[in-house]
């Protein structure tokens, strides 16, 4: 990938009190934190999947709860050109790293009533593609106005935002081709995967929700993109965290300059980035006359402009980092097994002889001798409907000693209460359920005291 043959990745450290300072990665720092992941990316859980197939420019790692996908926010394909509303804002590499990292829930709970995305999130991002760039709302931020059919995003469905800062607006389709039909082309930040225009098995889809998502034969929820509106999530199913109209949290994109004004008539003709992703040059004509942007991010962080303008003048501007945004936007850490930068490998609440294996064939789904993680899923789902009887998306102790339902987890719930409700509310929620079964899955499918391992062991880190 050619950004990595230059100095390195433009990271923004939270510099203190007053603000923000640039950095730059070394090379060095970089590459190891490549092996890290390369070095993991086996254990790496199934939400990671599409974003490991983009080693070039995606970083991953994730906790109990959580995958972490860094980027730079800079696509590998041509941005801008094709753009017939333009803003006059331009692409920037951001800092989406670190605790500025994308975070994608890895045990999504479906919402007691979902949020569409007509009405709400017309700040931020709603999804993450495959390639580490976000998502945002189809519908701009005057609540709206539909940036596709206005002319505002490229060819490849994105455009620069206020920030300087680059998004789709629309679905990615041109990942489609590295990722094939199995893979999302993006994942949801209700922790929901997007896949293209049909099943990931290949078969039609059918049943859309108003969300433009459905659930499948093993009860797993997901999106499917469209050509036409929502093109992506139209909403979310799951429970996302939500403050000042926008997911929360989320990364910042970092502003270098005050937001510019739209150029009436401007239409984007070409784009140029070097190698480095320090020399940019955007052209654009308007009322059949040329202009070009011409910018280059200097040591230090700050960024010249130079703008030749259609009527003959030229202007300069530069810029700098740490105005404002930035840092700290990871989720808070939910309990004392937080690795960041390695798979969840703990297990506390593991029952000493393993469980699954006692209750493989009743949860074998398709019978294979193996339990996936879809088949682990569908019972945790059972069961916690099964018990869940005033649907309030808590099994309370009542309900664990009620009449229950007829799973293999049924009886562990019931016995291991105490270890499932893990933040000692009283009463277990559906992510509760789910963490606890993915550690019991997570340690199986590593092959503790099984013969049907797929996987190394844990390597010590
Ligand atoms: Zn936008
Ligand atoms: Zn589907």
């Amino acid at each position: 990938m050619k950004f990595l043959h230059g100095l390195g990745v433009l990271v923004i450290f939270l510099g203190g009190a007053q603000g923000l300072q640039a950095h730059w990665i070394e090379e060095e720092d970089y590459q190891q934190m490549k092996r890290q992941m390369a070095a993991h990316k086996d254990a790496a859980p199934k939400a990671a999947e599409p974003f490991l197939k983009f080693p070039e420019s995606v970083l991953v790692d994730w906790d109990d709860h959580y995958l972490y996908v860094g980027s730079d926010g800079m696509p590998a394909h041509p941005m801008m050109v094709g753009i017939t509303a333009w803003q006059q804002q331009v692409p920037l590499p951001q800092s989406y790293y670190g605790k500025n990292a994308w975070s994608i829930p890895l045990h999504p709970v479906p919402a007691a009533e979902g949020m569409s995305a007509k009405t709400n999130f017309f700040r931020g991002a709603i999804a993450v593609a495959a390639n580490g760039i976000p998502i945002f709302n189809p519908i701009k931020n005057d609540g709206k106005t539909d940036t596709f059919l206005a002319g505002e995003l490229d060819e490849y469905g994105g455009h620069a935002g206020r920030a300087d800062d680059y998004h789709y607006h629309v679905a990615p389709w041109q990942l489609a081709e590295r990722l094939g039909p199995s893979l999302p082309l993006a994942y949801a930040l209700d922790g929901y995967p997007i896949y293209g225009l049909s099943e990931p098995d290949g078969s039609p889809v059918t049943g859309l929700d108003s969300f433009h998502g459905h659930t499948n034969v093993t009860g797993e929820y997901h999106y499917h993109a469209s050509k036409s509106y929502p093109y992506i999530n139209g909403g979310f199913h799951g429970q996302v965290s939500v403050q000042g109209g926008a997911v929360d949290p989320q990364p910042n994109a970092t502003p270098v300059r005050e937001a510019t004004a739209p150029l009436p008539g401007a239409r984007i003709t070409g784009f140029e980035m070097s190698a480095d992703k320090k020399k940019y040059q955007l052209e654009y004509v308007q009322n059949g006359k040329k202009g070009v942007v011409n910018y280059e991010i200097l040591s230090g962080g700050g960024v010249d402009f130079t703008f030749k303008n259609p009527d003959g003048t030229t202007s300069e501007s530069s810029g700098k980092q740490g105005r404002k945004g930035g840092g700290g936007s990871r989720p808070p850490p939910q309990d004392g097994n937080q690795r960041p930068g390695g798979p969840p490998m703990e297990a506390n609440g593991q029952p000493r002889k393993p469980w699954i294996e006692n209750h493989l064939t009743e949860m074998d789904g398709n019978q294979d001798g193996k339990l996936s993680q879809e088949e682990m899923m569908a019972e945790v789902n059972k069961t916690f409907t099964g018990y869940d009887a005033d649907r309030n998306g808590q099994i309370s102790q009542d309900e664990a000693n009620g009449p229950g339902v007829r799973s293999a987890m049924a009886g562990f719930v019931k016995q291991h209460f105490t270890e499932v409700d893990k933040d000692g509310s009283g009463s277990i929620s559906l992510e509760e359920l789910k963490a606890l079964a993915m550690k019991m899955w997570e340690k199986y499918s590593q092959g503790e005291g099984s013969g049907s391992s797929r996987r190394p062991p844990p390597q010590s880190r």
